[in-house]
């Protein structure tokens, strides 16, 4: 029996060395392309020893996962964009708060879920783009003119089916109420130029091409399409510089309820909010960093500083249903 005993004592070290090992590794879903996450993993990896495995695809359906894997699942850390979706995560009941005085410090609480559930960990603007050849920029002000009859004929927008149109409606929904935000909006659908676009560039595209004259894109898409042409007639507008500020959102990330090593996710995600790995993860992308005290590339610099809505990124997440229903109603397809 003592034997036997001592086998069992021997077996659990064995298990709990096992165990040990296995926390050396972190495994995250993705909704972010590879060549946005890997070098900052890699970099973390490196440093630490920690190997991260990680999957991508769109976030419904790693979100579906994630449910469905309950219990069993593999991923710790759920990585995706916009405050709406990481609102959409914490509803599902698929994640669970990190407590951590690191993340506190580095990252402002406007740019994470009061519940601790998830952490913003690069910033985007949407705002407005305009041409320079039609444009001239003191013709701009606000999101709000741009229902103005002075458009008529020269807005582009992206689809209101996109959760970055849905979060910067949720925001003019806090600040304006619903019936104002839906007069906003009737305005913006009039005077638009062509039928919605499916993506932010060929928003872009299209200002460039001469098809309409202003549009409202994320930052990002902008810098995207500056780097493969220069000469590009499209510049970026700060709009609402003397109220309330720039729309701005985010990507961020999560632990999982169910995070089979917790521990280890939590150190990546501190490790993510700071100095380095902010750089190297919000440069990639022409993002700002979340955290304040890291400073954007010069390419994004270069865009101007501008006064961003300080608006709690997560209200987005919480006026979602409420911003799609006003969406359809006011003709925005
Ligand atoms: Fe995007």
């Amino acid at each position: 029996m003592l034997a036997r005993k001592h086998i069992l004592a021997a077996l659990a070290l064995t298990l709990l060395g096992g165990t040990a090992q296995a926390a050396d590794e972190v495994v995250v879903y993705s909704s972010r392309i590879d060549e946005l996450i890997k070098p900052v993993f890699d970099a973390y990896t490196k440093e630490t020893g920690v190997k991260i495995k990680f999957i991508t695809d769109k976030e419904a359906p790693l979100m579906e996962r994630i449910k469905a894997e309950g219990e069993n699942t593999s991923a710790d850390l759920l990585l995706t964009v916009d405050a709406g979706n990481l609102w959409q995560a914490e509803q599902k009941g698929i994640l669970q708060p990190i407590k951590s005085p690191v993340i506190d410090a580095n990252i402002p609480p406007q740019y994470r879920a009061s519940s601790h559930e998830w952490t913003g960990l690069s910033l985007r603007a949407r705002t407005i783009a305009y041409s320079t050849d039609r444009v001239k920029p003191g013709e701009l002000t606000t999101y709000e003119a741009l229902a103005d009859k002075q458009w008529e004929g020269r807005l582009c927008l992206r689809s209101a089916k996109k959760v970055y149109n849905q979060s910067l409606t949720a925001t003019l929904i806090e600040t304006h109420g619903a019936e104002k935000t839906e007069q906003i909006i009737k305005g913006w659908v009039n005077n638009l130029s062509t039928d919605v676009f499916s993506d932010d560039v060929a928003v872009l595209e299209a200002i460039n091409a001469g098809q309409c004259d202003v549009g409202i894109v994320n930052t990002y898409y902008y810098g995207r399409l500056h780097k493969q042409k220069p000469e590009l007639p499209v510049k970026l507008f700060w709009p609402n510089q003397g109220d309330r500020g720039v729309h701005v959102n985010l990507s961020g990330i999560g632990l999982t309820k169910h995070a089979p090593h917790p521990e280890a996710a939590k150190k990546l995600v501190e490790w993510m909010t700071g100095e380095q790995a902010q750089k190297l993860f919000a440069d990639i992308n022409q993002e700002f960093p979340a955290n304040p005290k890291v400073a954007p590339s010069d390419e994004v610099a270069a865009w101007g500083p501008f006064k961003p809505d300080a608006i709690a990124v997560e209200l987005a997440g919480k006026r979602q249903a409420e911003a799609i229903r006003l969406m359809d109603r006011a003709g925005w397809n």
